[in-house]
């Protein structure tokens, strides 16, 4: 056994893990999530969307996708978007509860592993926060998701590539075309990326794809030859 598995152990001996959908302490030990919970979230299957990945009734693109043309190339996701994962992702983000990452990260990698291998990134994206919300919450929530993600793909995460720059007005308030207009000029890429042939961009819901696409143009501005996103959940297609 090696020293941090041993650790990781002790620490689950002494700060029980909390599970992400009932948010009570989960009774299997070493477990992330507790086995009737996960049986609550409903995994991403096919038919979905050839280019965002949501879940629709026959093959092809979705609505969404069959309109809008996106700036990424390909994405996946792991869950469909309900009121179990929302109040999860609710608690992930604003009650501090940073651990949840590990199931996130967890459900990520086995459903959308096999696309995002195939797809071979050079580096994973998390969608950056503006710094004044990273100062309030005290971390990115993409962020922590991709740092599990890149564990269990081996696929180095890259903080700093991408800065969000403009504190944008909350998307969810917004319709499609305003959440377009709303991220105008908000990320910015710090560096040149030409050495970066593909990127991975992580976040935690995919709404329209606006914000996907926002950092998939800035990236592509500079550089990088394909960008995929892969998302913890997502909504459905019709
Ligand atoms: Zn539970
Ligand atoms: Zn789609």
């Amino acid at each position: 056994m090696d020293i941090n598995r041993v650790l990781k152990t002790v620490a689950d001996v002494v700060y029980p893990r909390i599970c992400p959908v009932c948010n009570g302490i989960v009774s299997r030990f070493g477990a992330d999530i507790c086995p009737e919970c996960v049986r609550k979230l409903t995994p991403v299957e096919a038919p979905s969307c050839g280019k965002c990945g949501k879940p629709v009734d026959a093959g092809g693109l979705c609505e969404d996708c069959g309109r809008i043309a996106h700036v990424y190339d390909r994405g996946c996701a792991a869950l469909v978007y309900d009121e179990y994962i929302s109040k999860s992702i609710y608690r992930f983000k604003y009650n501090g509860k940073r651990e949840f990452s590990a199931f996130y990260g967890r459900i990520m990698a086995e459903r959308c592993g096999d696309a995002i291998r195939s797809w071979k990134p050079d580096a994973i994206v998390p969608v950056p926060v503006h710094k004044s919300k990273l100062q309030k919450r005290g971390y990115n929530q993409a962020e922590l998701i991709a740092r599990e993600l890149s564990g269990r793909l081996k696929i180095p995460v890259d903080t700093a590539l991408v800065e969000r720059r403009a504190a944008t007005k909350v998307q969810k308030e917004l319709g499609a075309g305003a959440r377009q207009k709303n991220l105008k000029g908000a990320f910015k890429v710090t560096q040149n990326a030409v050495k970066l042939k593909t990127v991975l961009i992580v976040d935690d819901i995919y709404t329209t794809g606006a914000t996907v696409d926002a950092v998939a143009g800035c990236l592509k501005g500079a550089g990088v030859g394909r960008v995929y996103y892969a998302s913890l959940c997502i909504g459905r297609g019709n």
